[in-house]
């Protein structure tokens, strides 16, 4: 095979270079409006367009999400899902950069559409909306975005080169406390008080963080806690986040942190209500050969990455990758598009996200992500010992 996916990841690399003014003009329309989860429709519209106007079909809309779309091509056994997200954060925009994962992977799936019939099997191109919160991947892939999947591969922006992102599971909570409104001075007998409910929750989840692992995270925000202070607030409410090395630590979690608001309401006769999210966010299943052939195609582009069991064992994040990943192998590696000492989800990473040094995250990702598609589709030995490695991870 050697020769032959030589030959076409040089023509993948000189495509994305030819494409670099185009895939440079989506990553910035798409970082100058940022949209929220589920309503990331005009970087939605800007991607379908561009990969039609490049000649493919694609299904806006897809697998039950108004935001999504899927584009496939080429024939034979073998198909690689190459992903791109495209939500941002609220108040910091792409301080996630994730017009850069839109940008890489919408850049390797035209690089590698442009093979026509040379392509040695079938590619998805898939846009996964919902990424900061929803879980959209694991959502579309109820629907059946994975199905006929072999191995499915992104790229996230980071401050330095990583095979993998070191990932916990998550479970999002939403929490509403609804107790009765009264005149907080005239009347305050009458009251039933939904902030104070919600507080003792609050403080009740801060004292269990003190009895958790060190690998477990729990936080969260009050998104309502009332409107004036003259009236016994009638209902409060907050969003949480509950993390876990894996599914099997977080459900016992998730049942403490339910007992810490259930402690809000039984001290004020507040009524609770809790709504988990769709979804859980789970863990990463690292997949060592679909990252090795990342991390040497991201080098030949004179990448250098720094050795993940050198990370500092707190830093982790969560993404929807996961669920991904526990579906076909996957890889989530993350290239540097910031300096070494700005880290994602603050200002500074969302000016990066925008610069000349986050371009090429997105140039070189798409390159590397092509060329991990060959080698994926060009060689058996390698889609044997991703699958395996996969199933013993099971
Ligand atoms: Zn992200
Ligand atoms: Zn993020």
């Amino acid at each position: 095979m050697g020769a032959k996916a030589d030959e076409l990841k040089r023509e993948v690399c000189a495509e994305v270079d030819r494409l670099r003014d185009e895939l440079q003009r989506v990553s910035r329309a798409i970082h100058a409006q940022p949209e929220l989860a589920f309503e990331e429709r005009a970087a939605a519209r800007l991607l379908v367009d561009t990969l039609r106007s490049a000649g493919l079909e694609v299904e806006a809309g897809a697998y039950g999400l108004e935001t999504a779309f899927a584009s496939e091509f080429g024939a034979g056994e073998a198909c690689v899902a190459v992903l791109a997200e495209y939500d941002a954060l609220p108040e910091i925009g792409h301080a996630c950069g994730h017009n850069l994962i839109a940008a890489s992977g919408v850049g390797a799936g035209l690089a590698l559409a442009a093979l026509g019939d040379r392509l040695p099997g079938r590619v998805r191109i898939l846009g996964t909306p919902a990424e900061e919160r929803g879980c959209g991947k694991e959502l579309m892939a109820r629907q059946g975005a994975l199905d006929g999947v072999d191995a499915a591969m992104m790229m996230h922006p980071s401050s330095v080169n990583l095979v993998t992102m070191p990932c916990v599971c998550l479970a999002e909570l939403d929490v509403t406390y609804r107790g009765q409104a009264a005149h907080a001075a005239a009347m305050p007998e009458r009251g039933v008080n939904a902030l104070d409910a919600l507080v003792i929750g609050y403080q009740a989840v801060a004292a269990l963080r003190q009895h958790i692992r060190a690998t477990e995270r729990i936080h969260g925000i009050i998104t309502d806690g009332g409107q004036a202070p003259n009236v016994v607030p009638e209902r409060a409410s907050g969003r949480f986040y509950v993390r876990a090395a894996s599914a099997e630590e977080l459900e016992p979690l998730k049942a403490r942190v339910e007992g810490c608001f259930r402690a809000g309401a039984a001290a004020t006769g507040a009524d609770l209500q809790l709504e988990w999210g769709a979804a859980d966010y789970l863990d990463i299943r690292f997949n060592a050969a679909l990252a090795e052939r990342f991390r040497v195609n991201a080098e030949s582009l004179g990448r250098e990455f720094f050795p993940i069991e050198k990370l500092p064992a707190s830093l982790q994040g969560s993404t929807d990758m996961g669920n991904v990943s526990h579906r076909v192998p996957s890889i989530h590696p993350m290239l540097a598009s910031a300096p070494l000492h700005c880290t994602i989800h603050n200002a500074e990473f969302e000016k990066w996200a925008g610069s000349e040094k986050g371009d090429e995250a997105a140039i070189d990702g798409a390159k590397s992500l092509a060329m991990t598609a060959i080698d994926f589709l060009t060689d058996p030995d390698l889609r044997e010992r991703a699958r395996s490695l996969f199933e013993s991870a099971g």
